[in-house]
């Protein structure tokens, strides 16, 4: 179905903001943006908020946490980062996987089991769109993933 885009990432921050603020995380957002994508409201909430959930663990306090996203001809990249701990570049091909876990003492402290990106991948997939992280050990993470979009460019439609 078709489902704003924006609208779900508000209702992701509303709900994780109060652990984000806790350890003085900013989430920044852009500005009111409305872009119709194809996917499920409440699959794309899991999306958000399981790559929010990493993005607040990974990262340390007063640190900020960026949404932003690439409108291109027919889908919407989304990108998700974070100036945390970052991803050794060895590990970046697994980290989708199933009970994966880097960072093994930080997640047991949490109770991490590693599902939270095999959730996320599965779910885009199944919207047929695509999946990725880029990272940087000590600088941070930029997790995105692709979704079609269901409107069109301005200057397609008026033509
Ligand atoms: P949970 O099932 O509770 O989400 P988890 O967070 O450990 O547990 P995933 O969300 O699947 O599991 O993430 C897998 C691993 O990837 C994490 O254990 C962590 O090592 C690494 N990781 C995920 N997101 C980030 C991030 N933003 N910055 C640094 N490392 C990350
Ligand atoms: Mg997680």
């Amino acid at each position: 179905v078709a489902v704003d885009l924006y609208e779900v990432l508000e209702r992701a921050v509303d709900r994780i903001g109060p652990t984000a603020s806790e350890r003085g995380i900013r989430i920044v957002i852009p500005p009111r943006d409305p872009v119709q994508v194809w996917a499920e409201p409440d699959m794309l909430l899991q999306v958000f908020l399981n790559l929010l959930a990493n993005a607040i663990h990974y990262s340390p306090p007063q640190s900020t946490i960026r949404v932003t996203w690439d409108v291109l001809v027919d889908r919407i990249k989304v990108h998700v980062q974070d100036n945390g701990i970052g991803i050794p570049q060895e590990s970046l091909d697994r980290v989708f996987e199933r009970f994966y876990r880097v960072h093994k003492d930080r997640s047991r402290a949490s109770g991490g089991t590693g599902l939270g990106l095999a959730i996320v991948k599965h779910i885009i997939s199944s919207l047929g769109g695509e999946v990725g992280v880029e990272s940087e050990e000590g600088k941070g993470s930029d997790f995105w993933f692709t979704l079609s979009r269901l409107d069109r460019p301005v200057s397609a439609r008026s033509r």
